[in-house]
Formats: C-alpha cells, sequence, structure tokens
C-alpha cells in the first residue's frame, strides 16, 4: 500500500510517500519569508503553505513514481501548530481523499516526531523514552508502543527551542537562533558565564528563567563595555547552550531512573544540536544507556514522519471522518 502525508503545523509545508511501512521520500519547502521578521508570522505562513502544497505534494507523487489513483489513504498533520498553518493542509487531504474515495489518517504532530525513530534503523523496541525538544515544545514521553505515549514530564512555560531562539535573539543573532547558538557555541568556553540551572518538580522543565537572566547580565555588561556581546559571542553561545542542555540532561537522568528504561530516543528539532548529542552519548555510554537519535532531516519538521505514523494507524484501521477539524492545542 501506499500512503501520502502532508505537513503544515508551522513553517514547513512538506509532503512524503510510505509505501508498506518504508519512507519513499521526504519532500520539504521551508519557508523564508519569517526571516526578516525574527519569527514566524502565521498569516504568512498560511499563504505558503497555499502556494507550496500543490508542488510539494506533486514532486512527492513523482519521485515515487507513482499516480495519485494508486494510493491507499491520506494522511495530514492535525495539530497541535499554527490554526491557519493546520488549515491548510487539513482541507488538502480531506479534498484529496473525498476525491480519491479512500481513507483519511489524522496524526498528531508530536507523537510523529517521536515516530521518526521508526523510519530508518537502528529502532528502539517497546517501552521506552523519548526526549522531544522542538521549537513549541519539550517532553519526557513514555512511549509503551507506536499508539500509545504518555507524558511523565513537559515544561511549564517557554520551550528549549524558544529559549535557544529568544537568548539568539537577545545576541542580536538572526533567527531561528537555535543552530547559530550550536555553530558558535563549538569556538566557546561553556563555563564562561554562570547562567542558572532551573530546577522543577517531579519531572517538569521551565526555560522562562534563563531569557531573563540574559537579558540581564548582557544590559549590565553592556554598560561597562557596549562591544560585550561581539567580544564574547563564543563564550556567551557555549554557556547558554550549557545551561540549556544541562536542565534536559538532569531530567532525562531522573525520569531513566524512576522508569528503569534504558532505551532513550530524543526527537524534535532541538535534537540537532549537536553539544546535546555529545553530551547524551556521554551519559549512554556512563548509564549503559542504548540511544537513539534521528538522522537531521527527520528532526524538524517533515512529513515523513508524519506518513510513519500514518502508517501505524493504517495497520490498526484508524481512519478519521471527513468532518475532522484541525486542533491547535492537541495533546498526545
Ligand atoms: P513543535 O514541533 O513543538 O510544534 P516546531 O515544529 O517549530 O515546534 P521544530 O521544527 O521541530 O519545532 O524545531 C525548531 C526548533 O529547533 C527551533 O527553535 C530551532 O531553533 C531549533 N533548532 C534547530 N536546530 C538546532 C540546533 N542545532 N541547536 C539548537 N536548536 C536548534
Ligand atoms: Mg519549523
Ligand atoms: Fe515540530
Amino acid at each position: 500500500n501506499y500512503i501520502l502525508a502532508i505537513e503544515s503545523s508551522c513553517d514547513e509545508t512538506s509532503a512524503s510517500v510510505i509505501a508498506n511501512g518504508k519512507v519513499l521520500n521526504n519532500i520539504i519547502a521551508t519557508q523564508s519569508v519569517h526571516e526578516k521578521y525574527g519569527g514566524v508570522v502565521p498569516e504568512l505562513a498560511s499563504r505558503a503553505h497555499q502556494e507550496n502544497i500543490v508542488p510539494v505534494v506533486q514532486e512527492a507523487l513523482d519521485s515515487a513514481s507513482i499516480s495519485k489513483s494508486e494510493l491507499s489513504a491520506i494522511a495530514f498533520t492535525r495539530g497541535p501548530g499554527l490554526m491557519g498553518a493546520l488549515l491548510v493542509g487539513v482541507s488538502f487531504a480531506k479534498a484529496m481523499a473525498q476525491a480519491l474515495d479512500i481513507p483519511l489518517i489524522e496524526v498528531n504532530h508530536m507523537q510523529a516526531h517521536v515516530l521518526a525513530h521508526f523510519i530508518e534503523d537502528p529502532k528502539p523496541t517497546f517501552p521506552f523514552l523519548c526526549l522531544t525538544v522542538s521549537g513549541g515544545h519539550t517532553q519526557l514521553v513514555k512511549v509503551n508502543s507506536a499508539l500509545d505515549m504518555q507524558v511523565i514530564g513537559e515544561t511549564r512555560d517557554d520551550a528549549v527551542g524558544e529559549a535557544f531562539d529568544k537568548t539568539a535573539k537577545l545576541l542580536g543573532l538572526p533567527y531561528p537562533g537555535g543552530p547559530l547558538i550550536d555553530k558558535y557555541a563549538k569556538e566557546g568556553n561553556p563555563k564562561a558565564f554562570d547562567f542558572p540551572v532551573t530546577r522543577m518538580p517531579n519531572l517538569d522543565f521551565s526555560f522562562s528563567g534563563i531569557k531573563t537572566a540574559v537579558l540581564y547580565f548582557l544590559k549590565e555588561q553592556l554598560q561597562g563595555n557596549p562591544d560585550f556581546i561581539q567580544e564574547n559571542l563564543y563564550d556567551l553561545c557555549a554557556s547558554i547552550q550549557y545551561t540549556l542542555i544541562e536542565m534536559l540532561r538532569i531530567k532525562l537522568v531522573q525520569a531513566a531512573k524512576e522508569t528503569g528504561i534504558r532505551q532513550i530516543a530524543i526527537a524534535g528539532g532541538v535534537s540537532a544540536n549537536s553539544g546535546l548529542r555529545k553530551t547524551l552519548e556521554l551519559e549512554a555510554k556512563k548509564r549503559n544507556w542504548e540511544l537513539f537519535i534521528p538522522k537531521f532531516e527527520y528532526c524538524t519538521d517533515n512529513a515523513a514522519m508524519i506518513a510513519m505514523a500514518a502508517y501505524f494507524k493504517y495497520l490498526e484501521g484508524e481512519f478519521s471522518s471527513l468532518e475532522v477539524t484541525p486542533l491547535a492545542k492537541m495533546k498526545i
């Protein structure tokens, strides 16, 4: 069977075809219009999805060398995400499923980030723990099976990706700043500046404090030296990144201890961070974890992960009605 999957939750328009559980392609149109605004502008995202969706879907079908009539189902991201952006994918998927008279499969974007681990070997076995770190979420997920997941910890305020992007903005870096902090951190000293590691009760996170701490620290330093940021950019990036990773590492270790699970996975855009990858690789060696890190292209938003999640639902016969509507907020 062939399933076509569509992702449009934020600023990536993406389509993918999966054949009997094997992902054939992953076509992604990234929207660059948002860069000059320093963040994603919902109306512009929605319009760009409308422009991109037909060519992106066509390219996925062409690269799979199949025609529409060979599809067994259409899958789409129902949420969470930006309402106007989701609407484009949902409407397109509904229309296509209705026209072809084939089943429609809704996918939860955060479940899909976790299931990106099943696109390629090595694949984790159940149960495993997944630390999902993205632009909008920070979650510790106990994955009992492909369609049975439990959030055992999450952020009380900002997502860690947001913390990367907002502190990067304070340093004068363009959006999205996460990848730039990663790049400059490699040249800097992580112990140069001391930012507070916020400790929440149980397995929850909080990332809003570091933003404020960096803001006040920079204000004070810039009074004495207007070139403080330029002169210390690498050390600032390294120190901020180190602090954010520490907060993630501490909770992941605690979750592994509490659940007794030693298969550990990371997912979401921030799992592309090289410092996080290195830190968790060391931790895995020390604690005898089996660590799973997805390929870069499956970390950030992509339709291949939506296709993978849809395949699991297809096997269970979990289909959606044509009345389905998007959900900006949607629980796992
Ligand atoms: P969600 O999945 O929660 O709806 P999203 O889809 O916007 O949010 P992703 O596309 O998965 O999130 O990830 C984007 C985030 O990942 C951005 O905050 C970006 O800065 C961050 N990011 C990407 N690469 C890196 C990196 N190398 N280091 C740190 N952060 C990174
Ligand atoms: Mg994105
Ligand atoms: Fe995402």
